[in-house]
């Protein structure tokens, strides 16, 4: 008998008319170098993801590591007298999810302020604000979850007279685009009069009769009026827990925080010491720098640099956010706002193209001196004049450093993909995370206020990834523990649904040509975020001495109906080699 066999069996599967090859591998044996399993899964359909994306029915797992992967006749022989046996009855296995842009630890301390819920239009809206008027003592302020009006019915912000509707003995706030609406106490509290306020660093803009409408700025007054909470530390620990449990539910098994102070990752420490740590965790480090000296003394403070730490806790890029968004109304666009755009975020000048942060001499100056000392850079940027500055900031730095293609610099967010800046990303090894969920609930208003060319051009998965650039999908994970409703969603399987299907809430197709295919999909919650982090040799796929870091799901992910994609559940997550979730039945 051979030692070690190796045997393929091409299938070819039909998913919604897309056809691709898929191998069905053997199990590499090497049960002899270390005795039997610590646990074996047997009868599944385990989408390995490997290189020939192989089909397998078993797994073997010890030490936390997979040690076979193939059929169940040859992952049989790893099973001795204390192994565990999880038969699966069919179910499908994917890859743990990396998801490559959260915010876990905002969202812990975000879950001990207040409540959140997803607030679709003005009438949402005044139910919800009437319900937290009976939980509140009056005069409270109530603080109206955030909502963006991209995902309003009405497209804008509710009216001082609506909020007075639905709430008179409190004061009400909602902000949303850098702007607040307030109720007729709210306006008193900000500005004295709720007919004409006056706001100490604030602009009050005006409705047709004169009236008071939104604010603008006014953010000391705001804040003085509603302090932020200080949370005792043992709080925000059990909180972020929880944050990672309701990860782990959705077959997540490694995040990104994309911007956590030195604070937080020594939490994380604290946490994987203890061994409370359910995610694999790589930490994006934000900062505003203004000159190569600002980025030497940030990185000199943290002692560290990309890739330090394990593979637990682990140091990745550091960020800078170079525009706005397209919530906010300020994301940085090659062509200017006009009046559509001018109207809907209620700005007034139509020229305006948007807000940036850093010239591209700045940036070319940062990204070299981090460059120099190690670091893989990331960072923020929604439009596409935005993705231009940084792309020349970079091909800059290339000139000099040509090793800069190699450190896999992510464009966060890109909504806008443009042919030339493909173009330019690829040549530069440039990597994108961006957000299939914002296409689920922005898209409509991106279609009615950008126009069709926005619309189709907007989380343009089919795009970048044709054009050569590794992307990755992710939430953006910041308020709210709903995996669908929260601000913004992180259920792994809506994103999947999304990129596949190229719908959104109300079913429209915007850029059929961003479709990808299942497998493409499922790479970009997987192995292309694994690649983002340098972890490609540890995550992402199940083969051979990869991390035993994976979900089982309800459903066949392959052969599903699409409409169904969204509605998988996971029926069991394991980290490590460890169960770290089983659904309740
Ligand atoms: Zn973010």
């Amino acid at each position: 008998m051979p030692f070690a066999t190796r045997a393929f069996y091409f299938i070819l599967l039909l998913t919604g008319g897309v056809a691709f090859a898929a191998a069905v591998v053997a199990a590499e044996d090497n049960r002899a170098d270390g005795g039997p399993a610590d646990t074996i899964l047997l009868g599944g359909k385990i989408i390995t993801l490997d290189e020939k994306n192989s089909l397998a029915t078993a797994l073997a797992v010890r030490d936390g590591r997979i040690v076979a992967v193939g059929d169940d006749r040859a992952v049989e022989r790893f099973r001795g007298p204390k192994t565990q046996v999880e038969q699966l009855g069919g179910k499908t296995v994917i890859p743990g999810v990396v998801a490559a842009h959260c915010h876990a630890v905002g969202v812990a301390r975000n879950s001990l302020t207040r409540p959140h819920a997803e607030l679709l239009s003005v009438a949402e809206v005044q139910d919800w604000v009437r319900r937290r008027a009976k939980e509140l003592p009056a005069g409270t302020w109530i603080r109206i979850p955030r909502t963006d009006i991209t995902r309003m019915a009405e497209r804008r912000h509710p009216t001082t007279a609506e909020l007075d509707e639905a709430c008179a003995t409190h004061p009400v706030i909602f902000t949303a685009a850098r702007k607040h609406a307030l109720n007729s106490a709210g306006w008193v509290a900000v500005g004295g009069d709720a007919a004409s306020p006056q706001v100490a660093g604030g602009r009050v803009i005006v409705d047709a009769s004169g009236g008071p409408r939104l604010l603008a700025g006014g953010g000391s007054v705001l804040q003085k009026l509603m302090p932020r909470p200080v949370h005792a530390k043992e709080d925000v620990v059990a909180a972020l827990r929880r944050v990672h449990t309701s990860y782990n539910a959705v077959g997540i098994t490694s995040i990104f925080e994309r911007a956590a102070s030195m604070d937080d990752f020594l939490l994380y420490r604290q946490l994987r010491q203890q061994r409370q740590l359910s995610v694999r965790m790589t930490q994006t480090f934000r900062s505003r720098f203004r000159s190569a000296a600002d980025v030497e003394a940030f990185t000199k403070r943290l002692a560290m640099k990309t890739g330090d730490g394990d593979e637990w806790v682990r140091v990745g890029p550091l960020k800078i956010t170079v525009d706005g968004g397209i919530h906010w109304g300020n994301t940085y666009l090659r062509e200017e706002y006009g009046a559509r755009r001018i109207g809907f975020y209620a700005h007034d000048d139509p020229s305006y193209r948007g807000d940036v942060n850093y010239s591209a001499e700045l940036m070319t100056e940062v990204f070299r001196a981090g460059h120099e000392l190690g670091w893989q850079w990331c960072c923020h940027v929604t439009g596409d004049a935005g993705v231009d500055r940084v792309l020349e900031s970079l091909a800059a730095v290339h000139a000099t450093h040509p090793d800069i293609a190699g450190r896999r610099f992510s464009l966060t967010h890109a909504y806008f993909p443009a042919t030339d800046s493909i173009e330019i990303a690829s040549k530069l090894g440039v990597c994108v995370d961006t957000q299939s969920s914002l296409y689920y609930k922005d898209s409509a208003a991106i279609d009615e206020v950008y126009g069709r060319d926005w619309s189709s051009r907007f989380i343009g998965l089919g795009d970048w990834i044709r054009g050569g650039v590794t992307t990755a999908i992710a939430g953006d994970h910041m308020i709210g523990l709903d995996p669908n409703q929260s601000m913004n969603a992180y259920n792994p399987f809506l994103m999947l649904y999304v990129a596949v299907a190229r719908k959104n809430r109300d079913g429209d197709v915007f850029g059929a040509h961003q479709k990808l295919s299942r497998l493409e999909a499922l790479r970009c919650v997987t192995s292309h975020p694994a690649y983002l982090e340098f972890t490609e040799r540890q995550k992402g796929s199940l083969e051979l001495n990869k991390f035993a870091d994976l979900a089982v799901l309800d459903r066949n992910y392959l052969t599903c109906p699409e409409e169904q994609i969204r509605q998988i559940q996971v029926e069991m997550t394991m980290l490590d080699g460890q169960v770290v979730y089983r659904r309740k039945k």
